[in-house]
């Protein structure tokens, strides 16, 4: 590709919003990027995937430089804003399609980025509240029990993952609601703060890592090796690994194949001593829908806060109004209301939105995509563990390192293609629509 110049479209602007940010200690953020940069390796996005491969490359080549852009502070995208469960099984329950060799795919490319993560966790003592706990899939309805808990548990113990029944007055005493009529629980992966996380993952990279904060890429050019600017400055390197999620849309990559969703969550402040005792709960748990896209996900953090994440919607602009953020809080409230009568003064202190790109059929955005140009973008749903792994395999391949994951994660294809506009939007709304109304019961 002989000088080609592309202008970066819509860059990131993540609502302030992100309640997981509240109770860590003030950071500041690494310098912009300045001056005309030279480096061995560009990396562009510090999410899960980024931050994964930055470290990756630099252990790959340790005499060799690596610079890191991320748009905004690390923990303001979507790694640093999710409900921090870090999954190993396949999809979930209410999912169509289900393949045993595939799942076990995933489970070994989930489980190596969990050891990852694990690893990294405890070698730089990161402080994210990091639990092997397990969590529930939890249903209200003994019809989404039989559609969709029955059916995944019995696809999970084909593969040999068994998942225990835990009954409603189980689930009442654990989790302190009486909205669920039955649950699953997986005694793998992993729950933690994700922005606790992924600022602590940043802050351990090895010193042949520069990473450069409020950084935006504004084009990307290919002239003597590929060029990265921004408004600061620029960089220069002969390969690159692009982990910027569905913003590769804006970098004119998959610019037909990404389904680009936003998804919200809302935080209560800590609860008092005497809202602990009304909820009369364990302490640190995490419960996923039955129903993935319509139903809701709830955590318990160790520092007492509940979270609430329900509304995946379709967004492919990668903004909310006030309005909007409003109305999502005001859903927020009456699902947890729902859940948590006992608590219905409590208030959110935070409604954040973050934006996740998924693919018709599941596949990720991996491999080399240009001259020089290596993706690691479109995680899909579980995006911590698909993240951390494809930035690991994206620089393993892109160093020529042996590894034999990398023909797993190749297995799994790439997206595929949406349908032409309006006929995509459409298409994507009424399937929402109809998840939304099969789901109702689980809101
Ligand atoms: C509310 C919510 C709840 C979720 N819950 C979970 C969960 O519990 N478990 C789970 O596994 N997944 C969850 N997810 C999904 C998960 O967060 C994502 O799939 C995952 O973080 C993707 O990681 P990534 O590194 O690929 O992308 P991102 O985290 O999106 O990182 C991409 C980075 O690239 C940067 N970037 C983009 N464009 C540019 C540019 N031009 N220049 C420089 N930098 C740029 C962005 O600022 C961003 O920081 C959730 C998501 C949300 C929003």
């Amino acid at each position: 590709m002989a000088s080609e110049v592309r202008q970066v479209g819509i860059l990131p602007a993540d609502d302030q919003g992100n309640g997981w940010l509240a109770p860590l200690p003030p950071r500041a953020p690494r310098p912009l990027l300045t001056g005309e940069q030279k480096a061995d390796w560009l990396v562009i996005g510090a999410g899960f995937a980024g931050l994964a491969a930055a470290r990756r490359l630099a252990e790959n080549r340790p005499r060799e430089r690596v610079v890191l852009l991320e748009a905004q502070r690390v923990g303001d995208g979507a790694s640093g804003r999710n409900s921090g469960f870090v999954l190993d099984l396949p999809l979930g329950p209410g999912f169509s399609g289900f393949d045993p060799a595939a799942a076990r795919d995933h489970i070994t490319l989930s489980r190596a980025a969990i050891d990852h993560l694990d690893e990294q966790v405890r070698r730089h003592a990161i402080a994210c509240d990091w639990s092997r706990k397990g969590r529930w899939y939890a249903a209200r309805s003994p019809r989404v029990v039989e559609e969709d808990l029955v059916p995944y548990q019995r696809e999970m113990a084909a593969i040999g993952e068994e998942l225990r029944w835990a009954e409603a007055d189980e689930l009442k005493r654990r989790l302190g609601t009486a909205f669920f009529s039955r649950a699953l629980f997986q005694p793998g992966g992993a729950l933690m703060n994700p922005a606790a996380l992924t600022r602590g993952l940043a802050d351990s990279l090895p010193a042949n890592v520069t990473l450069h904060e409020t950084s935006p890429v504004t084009s990307l050019a290919w002239d003597n090796g590929l060029l990265a600017t921004t408004p600061g400055g620029s960089a220069r390197a002969p390969r690159l690994v692009l982990a910027v999620n569905g913003f590769a849309r804006e970098f004119g990559f998959y610019p037909r194949n990404l389904v680009l969703t936003a998804i919200s969550a809302s935080v209560t402040r800590p609860l008092t001593a005497a809202e602990r005792a009304a909820l009369a709960a364990e302490e640190d748990w995490g419960v996923l829908p039955a129903r993935g896209l319509a139903g809701t996900t709830l955590r318990y953090t160790r520092d007492f806060r509940l979270v609430h994440r329900n509304r995946i919607t379709f967004n492919a602009t990668f903004r909310q109004t006030p309005a909007e953020m409003a109305r999502i809080e005001r859903v927020h409230r009456d699902g947890f209301q729902r859940r948590f009568p006992q608590l219905a003064a409590v208030p959110f202190t935070h409604t954040w939105t973050g934006h996740v790109a998924l693919a018709r059929n599941q596949a990720p955005g991996f491999g080399q995509i240009a001259p020089g140009v290596f993706a690691a973008v479109c995680q899909n749903g579980p995006g911590v563990t698909n993240g951390t792994i494809s930035g690991l395999l994206a620089a393993d391949l892109a160093t020529g390192q042996d590894n034999p994951l990398i023909a797993l994660l190749q297995r799994r294809g790439t997206p595929s293609k949406v349908p032409p506009r309006p006929f995509y939007d459409l298409g994507v709304k009424a399937r929402w629509l109809k998840e939304m109304w099969r789901g109702r019961s689980e809101r």
